[in-house]
């Protein structure tokens, strides 16, 4: 095990807990393993990380932008 990971978000969720925070080894080779920051589950490989993180067709900030708009407005506006 290494003791250099890096922790990142991923769209689709940990099938033990559900937990989108995931590791990965800082080298981020195709084959290495993507585990949950809280079970410790092994999800998927880094490289079918890459590819579901390259398939999401929004980014997390925006997708943060969008929900505090969502809070502060109305989506319609009702006069
Ligand atoms: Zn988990």
């Amino acid at each position: 095990m290494s003791d250099f990971s890096t922790e990142f978000r991923m769209p689709k969720g940990c099938p033990n807990c559900g937990s989108h925070m995931m590791k990965v080894s800082q080298a981020k080779s195709p084959d290495d393993q993507v585990f949950c920051t809280s079970c410790n589950t092994e999800v998927c490989s880094w490289e079918e990380a890459e590819r579901i993180l390259d398939e999401t067709p929004r980014s997390e900030a925006e997708q943060l932008i969008e929900d505090v708009m969502n809070n502060k407005k109305p989506p319609e506006e009702d006069y």
